[in-house]
């Protein structure tokens, strides 16, 4: 799972819900679109956040105090030093902060999608709740694979729903990854994500 900055990130989110909300309209491409945008509103929302958390707390007022504080040829340098001492004690105090800052500017991290995957144990919870299904059920198997469907029983136990074409047919795609076809179109809190049952990943769309 990715870490991100807890930054407010009301953009991206707007984005984001319309998306879910033309998906849930079945108007999967038109969703798609609007993601991209999202992604990168967020990716911006998300390098500032990073540069902001960077910078010493008082840098943004210290940096108006000395825009006021001009230098003109005809004064001395003492009285430069003298009118701006605390703008060079700031520097000198704070040095090791902003070359920081700096590096954080000059290269930000990589923006990346959220990803998660499901554990062993939720899987094994879940063969046994298909195991008890079938026991209960025996027609059932026939229609269970060992692989997708214990990950579809775990992912609606974390709270993973479905998107269904028809009301009815799971939304599948080749995973981009393994090449499966069996990576699902699931959300969860209104975010869309690809869950691939062969490489155990539940990807951000
Ligand atoms: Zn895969």
């Amino acid at each position: 799972m990715t870490a991100h900055l807890h930054i407010p990130a009301p953009r991206s989110k707007a984005l984001f819900d319309s998306a879910f909300v033309l998906s849930v309209e079945g108007r999967h491409h038109e969703s798609d679109e609007l993601l991209a945008l999202a992604h990168e509103m967020r990716e911006l929302e998300y390098q500032l956040g990073e540069i902001a958390s960077h910078a010493p707390d008082a840098l943004a007022e210290l940096l108006i105090k000395s825009a006021l504080m001009g230098f003109s040829d005809e004064d001395s340098p003492n009285d430069y030093i003298d009118a701006n001492r605390e703008v060079i004690d700031f520097y000198s105090t704070h040095d090791n902060d902003l070359r920081r800052l700096i590096e954080v500017i000059r290269s930000p991290k990589q923006y990346t999608r959220s990803e998660d995957k499901i554990s062993e144990a939720e899987l094994a919870d879940a063969r046994q709740v298909v195991k008890a299904r079938i026991e209960a059920e025996p027609g059932r198997a026939a229609v269970t694979d060992w692989t997708i469907t214990p990950a579809a029983v775990a992912l609606a136990a974390r709270g993973y729903k479905q998107f269904l074409n028809n009301g009815r047919c799971s939304i599948l795609r080749e995973c981009p990854a393994c090449r499966s076809k069996y990576s699902t179109k699931v959300h969860r809190d209104k975010r869309i994500y690809w869950h691939c049952p062969q490489c155990n990943t539940i990807k951000e769309a």
